[in-house]
């Protein structure tokens, strides 16, 4: 028998990774190459276009039939699959990404935001399908928002709805690479936390983390000082908690959603900021979405943007 299947792809700075997915979910194995950017587009999409390849021989000895191809990649992407601006891989400025890699495989091709693909993948299959309206935040190097309204991605006009990690947090707080400054991915983020760590240090506040080299001074470390009961390092996840609840309150009033789904890297300490996540939706949010909103972590970690990806196409 023939059953469908899609593939998925998740397009990052780093690496890449791409999988089968039919609609149970993940079938086989995850397969990875590194992203390479310096050796250019075509490099690029030739690349692509194996890794593709080889589950597509794979989907053939599974008996399935593979009917499209959907990647997750960073930037603002329209419709088509052209990407307007990506901060993190600036070589594909401008490029009809979709187009490209489309014609290289001969089956419809899609490109969607990769935050969007991770919020679809737990809309689909993970801790948002109970769901009708959520917001997924995304905490890693930087924060990222996927936005399911009335379970559809909410995209906006351009393609650049959903970053919540850009909201204003603090009016004249430290400068953001998105160009403002105060913006809730300079205190919630991996790189924000450290910021705040180095701050502190620096005005000569006492830490277990003054004996950590710079370089490896990292989230996870900060994380580590904070459950031994390091006051520095648990002011800095209470900051972030206050930033990430100071956001989520207005989109509670803003949006009165069903949820938030929680994940990526530096979600793994997203109970050290909890509290004041809480504290600052009661104290800032309407009662009645403010007690509607559930927080909860998502389901598929580093599988999401794969699983949303695949699933666009299998709907
Ligand atoms: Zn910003």
């Amino acid at each position: 028998m023939i059953a469908g299947a899609a593939i998925g792809v998740d397009l990052g700075g780093t690496n890449c990774r791409a999988a089968l997915v039919a609609s149970a979910g993940r079938i086989g194995g995850v397969l990875r190459m590194p992203t390479r950017m310096a050796d250019g587009y075509n490099a690029l999409l030739a690349n692509l276009a194996g890794l593709c390849g080889q589950l597509l021989d794979d989907s053939l000895t599974r008996g399935l039939r593979v009917s499209a191809v959907v990647m997750g990649a960073p930037g603002i992407i329209t419709q088509d699959g052209r990407v307007l601006v990506s901060p993190n891989l600036s070589e594909l400025n401008g490029k009809a990404l979709a187009t490209d890699l489309g014609n290289q495989l001969n089956l419809p091709t899609r490109v969607i935001n990769d935050a969007n693909a991770i919020g679809w993948g737990e809309a689909l299959f993970g801790a948002g399908r109970n769901f009708s309206s959520f917001l997924t935040v995304t905490l890693g190097t930087g924060v990222g928002g996927a936005l399911v309204l009335d379970r559809r991605i909410w995209t906006g006009a351009d393609g650049a709805a959903g970053e919540i990690g850009h909201l204003t947090v603090t009016p004249d707080g430290r400068p953001c690479g998105c160009g403002s400054r105060g913006c809730l991915e300079q205190y919630a983020s991996a790189s924000g936390i450290v910021l705040g760590v180095r701050e502190r240090l620096a005005t000569g506040q006492k830490s277990l983390l003054a004996e950590v080299d710079g370089a490896d001074l990292t989230s996870f470390k900060v994380a580590e000082a904070a459950r031994r009961g390091d006051s520095l390092a648990l002011a800095v996840f209470e900051e972030a908690g206050r930033a990430l609840g100071l956001a989520l309150a207005g989109v509670a009033n803003l949006l009165n959603l069903d949820g938030v789904v929680v994940t990526g890297g530096a979600s793994e300490s997203f109970d050290l900021m909890l509290p004041m996540v809480k504290e600052e939706i009661r104290q800032r949010a309407f009662e009645v979405p403010g007690k509607r909103l559930r927080i909860v972590r998502g389901e598929l970690g580093d599988d999401a943007g794969i699983l949303g990806a695949a699933g666009m196409a299998l709907q």
